[in-house]
């Protein structure tokens, strides 16, 4: 019988930030680790302050991409990630205007139900 061979490296793994909700995080949200999204720095930001209160200084600061160096993908939309990652909070709306496209310029052809800008309310 021949020994098992596994092979991990073409893997693709890929965490989820809980502020964000950046779904294709390289590192687990810890240790000092920082999401190129929200730049949340896991270990020191959400030392003393909540992932929720964390999102919602994000979204107060108007929801922008953090890491210049790694840009997002160009049908990147934070109104999008959100919804996605099941953060619907009351306190956020999502205001139907043209800041960030969605609808209908999605890759795989989609339409999403809105375009949209985050308002933390
Ligand atoms: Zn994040």
């Amino acid at each position: 019988m021949q020994p098992m061979n596994i092979r991990l490296d073409f893997i693709d793994i890929h965490y989820s930030c809980p502020v964000c909700g950046f779904d294709k995080l390289t590192e687990m949200p810890r240790d000092f680790a920082i999401c190129p999204c929200c730049g949340t720095e896991f270990g020191n930001d959400d030392y003393d302050r909540s992932h929720e209160q964390l999102r919602e200084e994000w979204l107060r600061a108007g929801a922008h991409w953090f890491n210049e160096y790694e840009p997002p993908s160009l049908e990147w939309n934070p109104a999008l990630q959100l919804w996605k990652a099941g953060f619907t909070d009351p306190k956020i709306t999502v205001a139907n205007t043209s800041s960030y496209k969605a609808s209908s310029e999605n890759s795989d052809g989609s339409s999403w139900p809105f375009s949209t800008r985050l308002i933390a309310a």
